[in-house]
């Protein structure tokens, strides 16, 4: 059973929902993957700050300049100096250069970002932190949870809570893809819900059932029912409104319990 918290921006009170429901899976079966990598805070919202487990990710391509005439022209992220070496954080490893000039170019891995691994108590958390200046990728993601589907098979654990990648790029899709339900969290700004509306067609591109949870209500209750309405007629489940709380947001480990009192998690608990 896979459940991905997904949202359609950053900030929406995404990790907030998955750290609470986090709390109501059975702890011996459970494994939590925060695929959130820009900004993994899974960890932090539960009280952990050290890892048990730290590793390099070497996935991320770049171009190498080997000699020969530069020509910095041929880049289109401008990544290629006036002397012909590449600028690493503009690099986007497309290969044109290489392609044009391989006897002064060639690709390379660098590190990338840090896989990190926790426990939070018997229940194992992977994550990675991306290096400054990357980018989020699917392939980062994809590559945690294959990390995470290797620990849950040797620990015999068959549930996945997934923390996603917020927006609707490709970690999103990655974090998605294979999930048996999704927790959509609208913010209930005036943004919040074109942002979310954004993510329903990668569910149903990928036949994810999702229920959805309105974040932050009382900010504008009048905004509510028109928001409920919209996110049923898409497809959705209302399971839960829960209103602004500066005390969830600066509260760490996170009072799941405030939170939970404001989500109907029977379903969820009867799928699992
Ligand atoms: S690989 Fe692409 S982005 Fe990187 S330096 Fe070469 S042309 Fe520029």
């Amino acid at each position: 059973m896979i459940i991905t918290v997904v949202s359609g921006k950053g900030g929406a009170g995404k990790t907030s929902v998955a750290a609470a429901l986090a709390h109501i899976l059975p702890r011996e079966r459970t494994i939590l993957i925060d695929a959130d990598v820009d900004t993994p805070n899974l960890a932090l919202a539960l009280g952990l700050n050290t890892p048990i487990g730290r590793e390099d990710w070497v996935g991320t391509v770049v171009a190498e300049y080997v000699g020969g005439e530069p020509d910095p022209k041929i880049c289109p992220f401008g990544a290629i100096n006036e002397d012909g070496t590449v600028n690493e954080l503009l690099c986007e490893g497309c290969g044109v250069c290489v392609k044009k000039y391989p006897n002064s170019y060639r690709l390379k891995n660098i590190k990338g970002a840090e896989i990190l691994e926790y426990r939070w108590g018997n229940v194992p958390l992977i994550t990675a932190e991306l290096e400054p200046g990357r980018s989020g990728s699917g392939r980062i993601v994809t590559d945690i949870r294959t990390r995470a589907d290797r620990i849950a098979e040797e620990e015999n654990r068959d549930i996945q809570l997934i923390d996603a990648a917020a927006g609707r790029g490709c970690p999103v899709i990655a974090s998605i893809r294979g999930a048996d339900l999704a927790v959509l969290v609208v913010d209930n700004t005036p943004t919040g819900a074109s942002d979310a509306e954004a993510v329903v067609p990668a569910l149903k591109h990928f036949n994810v059932p999702f229920y959805f949870v309105v974040n932050r209500y009382d900010l504008a209750p009048e905004r509510v029912d028109e928001l409920t309405e919209k996110f049923k007629k898409a497809g959705g489940k209302h399971i839960g409104s829960v209103p602004y709380d500066s005390e969830i947001l600066e509260t760490y480990p996170l009072p799941a319990k405030r939170i939970l009192q404001h989500i109907n998690v029977e379903e969820i608990l009867q799928m699992i």
